[in-house]
Protein backbone atom coordinates (compact mmCIF):
# COMPACT_ATOMS: atom_id res chain seq x y z
CA UNK A 1 0.00 0.00 0.00
CA UNK A 2 2.77 2.60 0.86
CA UNK A 3 4.24 1.66 -2.22
CA UNK A 4 0.88 2.35 -3.98
CA UNK A 5 0.40 5.77 -2.10
CA UNK A 6 4.16 6.53 -3.34
CA UNK A 7 3.20 5.86 -6.67
CA UNK A 8 0.66 8.06 -6.48
CA UNK A 9 2.54 10.68 -4.97
CA UNK A 10 5.15 10.43 -7.46
CA UNK A 11 2.53 10.86 -10.24
CA UNK A 12 0.81 13.84 -8.90
CA UNK A 13 4.14 15.43 -8.30
CA UNK A 14 5.04 14.87 -12.09
CA UNK A 15 2.11 16.05 -12.87
CA UNK A 16 2.00 19.30 -11.03
CA UNK A 17 5.29 19.89 -12.50
CA UNK A 18 3.61 19.49 -16.04
CA UNK A 19 0.61 21.92 -15.28
CA UNK A 20 3.39 23.86 -13.69
CA UNK A 21 5.71 23.66 -17.45
CA UNK A 22 2.43 24.95 -19.37
CA UNK A 23 1.41 27.34 -17.52
CA UNK A 24 4.88 28.98 -17.75
CA UNK A 25 5.03 28.51 -21.06
CA UNK A 26 1.62 30.26 -21.95
CA UNK A 27 2.69 33.12 -19.75
CA UNK A 28 5.66 33.19 -22.04
CA UNK A 29 3.42 33.25 -25.31
CA UNK A 30 1.40 35.73 -23.82
CA UNK A 31 3.90 38.10 -22.60
CA UNK A 32 6.07 37.68 -26.18
CA UNK A 33 2.56 38.72 -27.64
CA UNK A 34 1.61 41.53 -24.93
CA UNK A 35 4.54 43.24 -26.15
CA UNK A 36 3.62 43.47 -29.46
CA UNK A 37 -0.01 44.69 -28.98
CA UNK A 38 1.05 47.15 -26.51
CA UNK A 39 0.40 45.59 -23.23
CA UNK A 40 3.21 46.97 -20.93
CA UNK A 41 2.36 50.19 -19.53
CA UNK A 42 4.93 53.09 -17.01
CA UNK A 43 3.42 54.14 -14.00
CA UNK A 44 5.38 56.93 -11.90
CA UNK A 45 6.32 57.19 -8.65
CA UNK A 46 7.50 61.27 -7.71
CA UNK A 47 10.84 61.22 -5.72
CA UNK A 48 10.34 64.37 -3.68
CA UNK A 49 12.24 66.51 -1.25
CA UNK A 50 11.27 67.24 2.14
CA UNK A 51 9.55 69.00 3.41
CA UNK A 52 9.26 71.45 0.83
CA UNK A 53 7.70 68.99 -1.75
CA UNK A 54 9.40 69.71 -4.66
CA UNK A 55 9.26 67.05 -7.23
CA UNK A 56 12.64 65.56 -7.75
CA UNK A 57 12.11 63.05 -10.18
CA UNK A 58 9.67 60.12 -11.59
CA UNK A 59 10.12 56.69 -11.35
CA UNK A 60 9.08 54.61 -13.98
CA UNK A 61 7.57 51.47 -12.94
CA UNK A 62 6.58 49.07 -15.31
CA UNK A 63 3.48 47.73 -15.24
CA UNK A 64 1.16 44.95 -17.36
CA UNK A 65 -2.69 45.54 -18.24
CA UNK A 66 -3.43 42.25 -19.25
CA UNK A 67 -6.68 41.60 -20.90
CA UNK A 68 -7.74 39.19 -18.07
CA UNK A 69 -5.83 39.39 -15.28
CA UNK A 70 -6.03 43.29 -14.75
CA UNK A 71 -2.86 45.45 -13.88
CA UNK A 72 -0.16 43.32 -13.17
CA UNK A 73 2.74 44.46 -10.79
CA UNK A 74 6.30 43.57 -11.82
CA UNK A 75 6.64 40.87 -9.26
CA UNK A 76 4.05 38.67 -11.11
CA UNK A 77 6.01 38.80 -14.06
CA UNK A 78 9.43 40.31 -14.36
CA UNK A 79 10.57 36.92 -12.78
CA UNK A 80 9.55 34.72 -15.87
CA UNK A 81 10.63 37.34 -18.05
CA UNK A 82 14.41 36.99 -16.47
CA UNK A 83 14.17 33.52 -16.85
CA UNK A 84 13.58 33.65 -19.86
CA UNK A 85 15.71 36.17 -21.69
CA UNK A 86 12.47 37.83 -22.40
CA UNK A 87 13.33 40.87 -19.95
CA UNK A 88 15.94 42.11 -22.82
CA UNK A 89 13.29 43.19 -25.29
CA UNK A 90 10.91 43.93 -22.06
CA UNK A 91 13.35 46.62 -20.84
CA UNK A 92 14.64 48.01 -24.05
CA UNK A 93 10.78 48.66 -24.32
CA UNK A 94 10.68 50.26 -20.95
CA UNK A 95 13.72 52.72 -21.89
CA UNK A 96 12.64 54.04 -25.09
CA UNK A 97 8.62 54.40 -23.50
CA UNK A 98 10.33 56.47 -20.54
CA UNK A 99 12.87 58.35 -22.45
CA UNK A 100 9.90 58.84 -24.91
CA UNK A 101 7.38 60.19 -21.98
CA UNK A 102 9.94 61.95 -20.81
CA UNK A 103 10.83 63.92 -23.81
CA UNK A 104 7.00 64.77 -24.09
CA UNK A 105 6.87 66.05 -20.39
CA UNK A 106 10.06 68.53 -21.53
CA UNK A 107 8.29 69.69 -24.51
CA UNK A 108 4.86 70.26 -22.38
CA UNK A 109 6.93 72.43 -19.80
CA UNK A 110 5.67 69.98 -17.43
CA UNK A 111 9.00 67.85 -16.47
CA UNK A 112 10.91 66.61 -13.31
CA UNK A 113 14.81 67.09 -13.59
CA UNK A 114 14.64 62.94 -14.03
CA UNK A 115 13.22 60.30 -15.52
CA UNK A 116 14.91 56.77 -13.96
CA UNK A 117 14.49 53.55 -14.88
CA UNK A 118 14.93 49.96 -13.25
CA UNK A 119 17.30 47.62 -15.23
CA UNK A 120 17.18 44.02 -14.29
CA UNK A 121 21.04 42.36 -13.85
CA UNK A 122 20.78 40.46 -17.63
CA UNK A 123 19.55 43.91 -18.98
CA UNK A 124 22.77 45.68 -17.06
CA UNK A 125 25.11 42.98 -18.71
CA UNK A 126 23.31 42.53 -22.15
CA UNK A 127 25.89 43.66 -24.46
CA UNK A 128 23.21 45.64 -26.42
CA UNK A 129 22.81 48.10 -23.52
CA UNK A 130 24.92 50.88 -24.44
CA UNK A 131 23.04 51.34 -27.90
CA UNK A 132 19.79 50.39 -26.66
CA UNK A 133 20.44 53.25 -23.61
CA UNK A 134 21.93 55.86 -26.18
CA UNK A 135 19.44 54.89 -29.15
CA UNK A 136 16.18 55.39 -26.61
CA UNK A 137 17.79 58.70 -25.86
CA UNK A 138 18.11 59.90 -28.94
CA UNK A 139 15.12 58.52 -30.55
CA UNK A 140 13.28 60.50 -27.84
CA UNK A 141 15.87 63.44 -28.68
CA UNK A 142 16.45 63.71 -24.59
CA UNK A 143 19.47 64.70 -22.71
CA UNK A 144 21.12 62.00 -21.16
CA UNK A 145 21.19 64.01 -18.12
CA UNK A 146 17.91 63.52 -17.66
CA UNK A 147 18.24 60.01 -17.29
CA UNK A 148 18.71 57.65 -14.71
CA UNK A 149 19.84 54.32 -14.08
CA UNK A 150 18.31 52.26 -11.11
CA UNK A 151 20.16 48.97 -10.52
CA UNK A 152 20.15 47.15 -6.99
CA UNK A 153 22.97 46.67 -5.01
CA UNK A 154 23.16 42.94 -5.50
CA UNK A 155 23.18 43.40 -9.16
CA UNK A 156 26.52 45.66 -9.46
CA UNK A 157 27.98 43.37 -6.76
CA UNK A 158 28.56 40.32 -8.93
CA UNK A 159 31.43 40.50 -11.21
CA UNK A 160 32.53 43.90 -10.24
CA UNK A 161 35.28 44.28 -12.77
CA UNK A 162 32.49 43.86 -15.49
CA UNK A 163 30.60 46.12 -13.38
CA UNK A 164 32.65 48.80 -12.97
CA UNK A 165 33.34 48.86 -16.74
CA UNK A 166 29.72 49.37 -17.91
CA UNK A 167 29.15 52.25 -15.24
CA UNK A 168 32.01 54.29 -16.42
CA UNK A 169 30.72 53.61 -19.97
CA UNK A 170 27.46 54.85 -19.00
CA UNK A 171 28.31 57.54 -17.17
CA UNK A 172 30.69 58.56 -20.21
CA UNK A 173 26.84 58.85 -21.75
CA UNK A 174 26.12 61.34 -18.98
CA UNK A 175 23.25 59.25 -17.49
CA UNK A 176 23.15 59.34 -13.96
CA UNK A 177 23.55 56.38 -11.93
CA UNK A 178 21.78 55.01 -9.05
CA UNK A 179 21.90 51.95 -6.70
CA UNK A 180 18.41 50.58 -5.72
CA UNK A 181 17.56 48.70 -2.67
CA UNK A 182 20.87 50.11 -0.81
CA UNK A 183 21.87 48.53 2.24
CA UNK A 184 20.30 44.49 1.34
CA UNK A 185 23.36 43.40 -0.72
CA UNK A 186 26.79 43.76 1.18
CA UNK A 187 28.28 46.47 -0.95
CA UNK A 188 32.13 47.12 0.13
CA UNK A 189 33.21 50.32 0.62
CA UNK A 190 36.15 49.98 -1.93
CA UNK A 191 33.64 49.42 -4.66
CA UNK A 192 31.28 52.03 -3.96
CA UNK A 193 33.96 54.66 -4.05
CA UNK A 194 35.41 53.51 -7.40
CA UNK A 195 32.07 52.86 -8.99
CA UNK A 196 30.51 56.20 -10.85
CA UNK A 197 27.97 56.49 -8.93
CA UNK A 198 25.73 59.37 -8.35
CA UNK A 199 22.86 58.29 -5.66
CA UNK A 200 22.24 55.37 -3.26
CA UNK A 201 18.40 54.53 -2.60
CA UNK A 202 18.13 53.26 0.72
CA UNK A 203 15.86 49.95 0.94
CA UNK A 204 12.38 50.46 2.27
CA UNK A 205 13.35 47.50 4.99
CA UNK A 206 15.65 50.17 6.53
CA UNK A 207 12.79 52.81 6.18
CA UNK A 208 9.98 50.78 8.10
CA UNK A 209 10.83 50.82 11.43
CA UNK A 210 12.96 53.90 11.03
CA UNK A 211 11.32 55.89 13.76
CA UNK A 212 11.29 53.20 16.23
CA UNK A 213 14.14 50.63 15.67
CA UNK A 214 17.51 51.96 16.92
CA UNK A 215 19.21 49.44 14.47
CA UNK A 216 17.68 50.63 11.49
CA UNK A 217 18.31 54.20 12.73
CA UNK A 218 21.86 53.81 12.86
CA UNK A 219 21.79 52.15 9.67
CA UNK A 220 20.29 55.10 7.92
CA UNK A 221 22.57 57.63 9.74
CA UNK A 222 25.89 55.37 8.85
CA UNK A 223 24.74 55.46 5.07
CA UNK A 224 24.37 59.25 5.65
CA UNK A 225 28.07 59.70 6.53
CA UNK A 226 28.99 57.50 4.59
CA UNK A 227 27.51 59.14 1.03
CA UNK A 228 28.81 62.39 2.22
CA UNK A 229 32.05 61.08 2.62
CA UNK A 230 31.64 59.79 -0.91
CA UNK A 231 30.04 62.58 -2.50
CA UNK A 232 26.83 60.56 -3.39
CA UNK A 233 23.10 61.85 -2.59
CA UNK A 234 20.77 60.02 -0.77
CA UNK A 235 16.65 58.83 -1.89
CA UNK A 236 14.85 57.29 0.88
CA UNK A 237 12.75 54.64 -0.34
CA UNK A 238 9.18 53.31 1.07
CA UNK A 239 8.29 56.73 3.42
CA UNK A 240 4.32 55.94 4.21
CA UNK A 241 4.52 58.25 7.61
CA UNK A 242 5.46 61.39 8.31
CA UNK A 243 7.34 60.26 11.38
CA UNK A 244 9.50 58.11 8.84
CA UNK A 245 10.05 61.36 6.33
CA UNK A 246 11.01 63.32 9.73
CA UNK A 247 13.55 61.02 10.91
CA UNK A 248 15.13 60.40 7.97
CA UNK A 249 15.27 64.36 7.57
CA UNK A 250 16.70 64.65 11.24
CA UNK A 251 19.40 62.10 9.78
CA UNK A 252 20.04 64.80 6.69
CA UNK A 253 18.21 62.43 4.24
CA UNK A 254 15.62 64.79 2.31
CA UNK A 255 14.90 63.40 -0.84
CA UNK A 256 11.96 61.23 -1.01
CA UNK A 257 9.78 58.67 -2.42
CA UNK A 258 6.80 56.72 -0.95
CA UNK A 259 3.04 56.28 -0.59
CA UNK A 260 3.36 59.07 1.62
CA UNK A 261 3.33 61.05 -1.06
CA UNK A 262 2.23 59.45 -4.00
CA UNK A 263 1.96 55.62 -5.16
CA UNK A 264 3.14 54.80 -8.80
CA UNK A 265 0.76 56.86 -11.02
CA UNK A 266 -0.57 56.92 -14.97
CA UNK A 267 1.76 59.34 -17.04
CA UNK A 268 -1.39 61.95 -16.82
CA UNK A 269 -1.88 61.29 -13.09
CA UNK A 270 1.63 62.12 -12.39
CA UNK A 271 1.59 65.18 -13.94
CA UNK A 272 -1.34 66.55 -12.23
CA UNK A 273 -0.12 65.37 -9.25
CA UNK A 274 3.19 67.59 -9.78
CA UNK A 275 0.98 70.55 -10.28
CA UNK A 276 -1.34 69.77 -7.29
CA UNK A 277 2.30 69.49 -5.31
CA UNK A 278 1.90 67.93 -2.03
CA UNK A 279 0.73 70.62 0.09
CA UNK A 280 0.29 68.32 3.67
CA UNK A 281 4.36 68.74 3.38
CA UNK A 282 4.70 72.45 3.00
CA UNK A 283 2.30 72.99 6.13
CA UNK A 284 4.16 70.70 8.11
CA UNK A 285 7.31 72.15 7.08
P1 LIG B 1 12.05 49.17 -6.89
O1 LIG B 1 12.76 49.74 -8.05
O2 LIG B 1 12.80 49.11 -5.60
O3 LIG B 1 10.71 50.01 -6.79
C1 LIG B 1 10.07 50.33 -5.61
C2 LIG B 1 8.86 49.46 -5.37
O4 LIG B 1 8.31 49.80 -4.12
C3 LIG B 1 7.73 49.67 -6.37
O5 LIG B 1 7.02 48.44 -6.49
C4 LIG B 1 6.85 50.69 -5.68
O6 LIG B 1 5.50 50.64 -6.08
C5 LIG B 1 6.98 50.24 -4.25
N1 LIG B 1 6.78 51.33 -3.32
C6 LIG B 1 6.98 52.65 -3.50
N2 LIG B 1 6.69 53.35 -2.41
C7 LIG B 1 6.29 52.46 -1.47
C8 LIG B 1 5.85 52.57 -0.11
O7 LIG B 1 5.77 53.64 0.47
N3 LIG B 1 5.54 51.41 0.52
C9 LIG B 1 5.62 50.20 -0.08
N4 LIG B 1 5.28 49.13 0.63
N5 LIG B 1 6.05 50.05 -1.36
C10 LIG B 1 6.37 51.17 -2.04
P2 LIG B 1 6.67 47.82 -7.91
O8 LIG B 1 6.20 48.89 -8.84
O9 LIG B 1 5.79 46.64 -7.66
O10 LIG B 1 8.06 47.34 -8.45
C11 LIG B 1 8.77 46.31 -7.81
C12 LIG B 1 10.14 46.13 -8.40
O11 LIG B 1 10.05 45.69 -9.77
C13 LIG B 1 10.96 47.41 -8.46
O12 LIG B 1 11.55 47.67 -7.21
C14 LIG B 1 11.96 47.05 -9.53
O13 LIG B 1 13.03 46.32 -8.98
C15 LIG B 1 11.16 46.15 -10.45
N6 LIG B 1 10.75 46.92 -11.65
C16 LIG B 1 9.78 47.85 -11.78
N7 LIG B 1 9.72 48.33 -13.03
C17 LIG B 1 10.71 47.71 -13.72
C18 LIG B 1 11.18 47.79 -15.07
O14 LIG B 1 10.71 48.56 -15.92
N8 LIG B 1 12.23 46.98 -15.41
C19 LIG B 1 12.80 46.13 -14.50
N9 LIG B 1 13.83 45.38 -14.90
N10 LIG B 1 12.40 46.05 -13.23
C20 LIG B 1 11.36 46.82 -12.85
MG1 LIG C 1 13.86 51.29 -8.38
MG1 LIG D 1 14.14 49.84 -4.53
MG1 LIG E 1 13.23 46.50 -5.18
Amino acid sequence: LAKRENRDAVRSFSQDLRVAAELRLALENEMRKALEQGEFELHFQPVISWPEGTVLAAEALIRWRHPKRGLLAPGEFIPLAEETGLIVEIGEWGLQAACKQMAAWVAQGVAPHAVAVNLSGISFRHVRLLSAVSSALAAAGLPANRLELEMTESVLMRDVELTYEILAELKRMGVRLMVDDFGTGYSSLAYLKRFPIDVLKIDRSFVKDLDRDSSDAAITSAVMAMSQELGLAVVAEGVETEAQAAALARRGCKAMQGFLFARPLPAADFIEWTQRGWPRAMKSA
